[in-house]
């Protein structure tokens, strides 16, 4: 018989088990607080739950937590794990300090299917989707190995995948890590990076989530955007506009055009321009990026000259921008090097 996996179902899937096994839905708050408050694991230490439940869950349900492969640290304080999943498949995540804040980097699928030509796990493949336990066991693992000495303060879906082709499972991620059952960490401390998907932004808009939703953009016109991620093609940059206004608005916070610079590629004046053009008039703020170079691709990082400019050309024109450098360059730190090198040893 398939064991229930418990890790990963929101409250009320919680709640329903329950009622299903023919238990009262209080018990799903104390299986929550035993999970994400104790990190408990052994039904038979759940000692506010009867025995016969106990029983019950032992026999039928399963907590599983990820296993972790590799882990690296880096000079900047970033690091970096590599986790086994139950069918054998790794998957990355990364942790990285600044200041008072310590953000948990999540993956949500295993490799990804839009192949962008500069990220390493675009070039990797796609094999399947996370599992809610998977995504959220990769931040438990993080949780549970700072505890108590420190907090993890932001989540960010910037791992390996996209987050909005694997949208129930992230969204129950998402229940769980912003519950007062689960982490308690507030809407606006989750970041969703996502290609962006119109369908899927505009159903997010619809629920009224508020989590911070980035798009990783990479070139205001269409033609260089096909080439450097040629899977968001389906997706042209004009759909976008409407459901991510409807988001903005929504969800009361500005949304974030991620914009990775690449040397010779997408940082050139006429870019910059073309950049001003798109997002103008638009609830969007933009985030320029140093990118991690990966082996084997030829993409170089912006000189920081060019990035410098950019940033002026849009606050000339009223756009909010920051630069953000990167962190974990000498850990393989851009999503998916690490499952690379590994798969490379097998
Ligand atoms: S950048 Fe994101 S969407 Fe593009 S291939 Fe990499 S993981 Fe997938």
């Amino acid at each position: 018989m398939t064991k229930v996996e418990l890790k990963g179902l929101s409250q009320s899937k919680l709640e329903a088990f329950f009622a299903e096994i023919g238990e009262r839905p209080f018990r799903a708050k104390q299986l929550m607080k035993w999970l994400y408050f104790r990190f408990e694991r052994d039904f038979d230490k759940m000692t506010d739950l009867s025995v016969p439940l106990r029983k019950k869950l032992q026999d039928s349900c399963q907590i599983t937590d990820l296993e972790l492969k590799k882990k690296l640290h880096s000079r900047d304080g970033a690091s970096k794990f590599l986790f086994v999943l139950p069918d054998g498949e790794y998957v990355e995540s990364v942790l990285i300090p600044d200041n008072h804040r310590l953000t948990a980097c999540l993956s949500t699928q295993v490799g990804c299917p839009l192949g962008c030509t500069f990220c390493a796990t675009g070039n990797m493949g796609f094999a399947r989707n996370l599992e809610a336990f998977e995504i959220l066991g990769q931040f438990d693992f993080m949780a549970r190995l700072m505890h108590p000495d420190r907090m993890i303060t932001n989540v960010v879906f910037m791992g390996m995948g996209e987050p909005l082709l694997n949208t129930g499972n992230v969204l129950e991620t998402i229940q769980i890590l912003n519950s007062e059952l689960g982490f308690e960490i507030g809407a606006r401390k989750i970041t969703l990076s996502t290609i962006g998907i119109p369908d899927q932004i505009e159903k997010l808009a619809q629920m009224g989530l508020k989590v911070r939703l980035a798009i990783s953009l990479n070139a205001a016109e269409q033609t260089l955007r096909d080439k450097l991620m040629p899977g968001a093609n389906k997706y042209p940059i004009k759909t976008l506009i409407k459901p991510i206004t409807h988001y903005a608005q929504n969800s009361g916070r500005w949304v974030t055009m991620e914009y990775v610079m690449l040397d010779g590629i997408n940082d050139s004046p006429e870019n910059a321009n073309q950049l001003v053009a798109l997002v103008k008039d638009l609830p969007i703020k933009v985030n320029l990026i140093e990118y991690n170079t990966v082996p084997g691709i030829e993409y170089q990082p912006s000189p920081f000259k060019n990035m410098v400019f950019f940033q002026a050309y849009l606050l000339e024109n009223q756009i909010t921008a920051t630069i953000r450098k990167s962190k974990g360059q000498e850990i393989a730190g851009a999503c998916g090097q690490l499952r690379t090198q590994i798969m490379q040893e097998k």
